[in-house]
């Protein structure tokens, strides 16, 4: 689920739709986080999906932690890559703003946290990247996402530790087990780069393993 404060915009015929800040989001803020209502793609029903069928499924969903794709019901399918995003995946199973984003900025994500279709199913393809980022890597694909974990980690954690002292409209949308864990998590903050590492091997070795004997 997105944050309220958002809307859905048409960029143009390269990149297609966008979604924009309507009102100010803080850093610190839980922007999109997974909830039931998301829908998973088994193994099976993707191998049984014709091509078109499928550029559909890597261009718009993710793989979770339990190595599972999901495509999201609401406009968080929606969101781009930036190599200079504003918001990034945690190991919380939400992603954060990292920066301060101003209304009407575009909301966007490194792909390098999510791609595990890209990275694992296409082995290496490239597919190009249309951030205009002075950083740009020009490419969506990084080989090893933990050669560029300390800028992430370092981001995250410098947001996350703000995220008890900004308003969190999402948090009343979770349930209410999740949500005290979470609070938990974030009110005795600490480092997040094992949680990271964690949940990228747990996210890696999931995915193979449901996955290997029809992609195959
Ligand atoms: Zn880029």
């Amino acid at each position: 689920m997105l944050h309220p404060s958002h809307e859905l915009r048409y960029i143009n015929s390269t990149i297609g739709y966008g979604i924009f800040a309507t009102e100010p989001i803080p850093k610190g803020t839980i922007v999109v986080f997974s909830d039931p209502l998301d829908i998973k793609i088994l193994p099976k029903t993707y191998a049984r999906l014709n091509e078109q069928f499928r550029e559909v499924i890597e261009s718009f969903s993710y793989i979770d932690r339990e190595g599972q794709g999901v495509l999201s019901w609401d406009n968080s399918k929606y969101i781009n890559h930036s190599c200079d995003s504003n918001i990034l995946l945690t190991p919380y199973l939400f992603s954060v703003s990292i920066k301060e984003i101003a209304k009407n900025e575009q909301i966007t994500t490194d792909y390098a946290l999510l791609q595990a279709y890209l990275d694992i199913y296409q082995q290496g393809e490239m597919s190009f990247c249309h951030c205009d980022s002075p950083h740009c890597r020009k490419g969506l694909n990084i080989p090893n996402v933990e050669d560029y974990l300390p800028l992430f980690i370092s981001s995250l954690n410098d947001a996350l530790s703000l995220a008890m002292k900004v308003r969190q409209p999402l948090l009343d949308f979770m349930d209410t087990k999740d949500k005290y864990e979470l609070i938990k998590v974030l009110e005795n903050y600490h480092d997040c780069s094992k949680s990271m590492s964690d949940f990228l091997k747990k996210r890696r070795n999931n995915f193979s393993r449901k996955w290997s004997r029809f992609l195959s």
